[in-house]
């Protein structure tokens, strides 16, 4: 395949966990992808490697997906590097528990920085330059159908993204860009397990009647049937991957 005609997907947050297994995927599945990450420089390079041990194409770019700057300069890299963007996936996010209490106004600002105001970013660049045929896809989650104590300021970003998903989806009519959601049930990642204990793990991984948390690569490969021409006339939904869990 030659560069030029080779597609090429984008990937927020990549350097670990959910990230990480969507750039793989889509990488075995022939993308060239953009590995982004914020802080985790050498992970990120090590993600870039393992692409290119596989013989796919990738790049990692640093970027702050809550600061426009920072993802004007990420598009402008990846088009620069790779000529064309097909794919968007805003996978990025942070999750801190707290009470809805007024002592914990900052920690509502500071999630609804990265994971709405960042996808908002990210979504309406991709919007901008991505080819006729292209997908956008946002990681939500399937915690907006529990609504657990502690998940206040979480869920309140996640229900903003999913709100983002379905208007985007509206404002792209006659692009032929599809926008979708992926809403993932507990998944065995640094975001998950931080502060939890092996308990509590436990026991919210027996929430789903599989009775196990769920796996990087099996978001993965749901993104990359919304990423990949079998998903092309799903637009504007929300798809939970969470082993039945809600
Ligand atoms: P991790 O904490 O394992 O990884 C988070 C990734 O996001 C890292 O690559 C991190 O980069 C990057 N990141 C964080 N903040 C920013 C930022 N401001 N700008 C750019 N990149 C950033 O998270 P997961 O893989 O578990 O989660 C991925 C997505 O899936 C999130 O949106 C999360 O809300 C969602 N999700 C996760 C679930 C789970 O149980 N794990 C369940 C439901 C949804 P760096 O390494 O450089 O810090």
């Amino acid at each position: 395949m030659t560069h030029a005609t080779q597609k090429v997907a984008l990937v927020t947050g990549a350097s670990r966990g959910i990230g990480r297994a969507i750039a793989q995927k889509l990488a075995a599945d022939g993308f060239a992808v953009v590995v982004n990450y914020a802080g985790s420089a050498s992970l990120a390079e090590q993600a870039v490697a393992d692409i290119e041990a596989n013989g796919g194409r990738a790049l990692a770019v640093q970027a702050d997906i809550a600061d426009p700057d920072a993802v004007e300069r990420l598009f402008a890299q990846a088009l620069e590097t790779f000529g064309r963007l097909d794919v968007v996936v805003n996978n990025a996010g942070i999750l801190q528990m707290a009470r809805i209490t007024t002592d914990n106004v900052g920690l509502l600002d500071k999630t609804l920085l990265t994971n709405l105001r960042g996808s908002w970013l990210v979504m309406a660049k991709a919007a901008e330059v991505l080819e006729e045929g292209g997908r956008i896809i946002a990681l939500s989650s399937s915690v907006l159908g529990k609504s657990f104590p502690g998940y206040g300021a979480y869920i309140a970003s996640k229900a903003g993204v999913e709100g983002l998903v379905k208007v985007l989806a509206n404002e792209l009519r006659g692009r032929k860009i599809a926008v979708n959601g992926v809403a993932p049930g507990p998944v065995a990642t640094e975001l998950f397990f931080t502060g939890k204990s092996e308990e509590q793990v436990q026991s919210i991984a027996n929430l789903a009647p599989f009775e196990r948390l769920g796996q990087p690569d099996e978001i993965a490969d749901a993104v990359a049937f919304l990423a990949g021409p079998q998903g092309g006339w799903v637009n504007g939904q929300i798809l939970r991957v969470n082993g039945g869990m809600v």
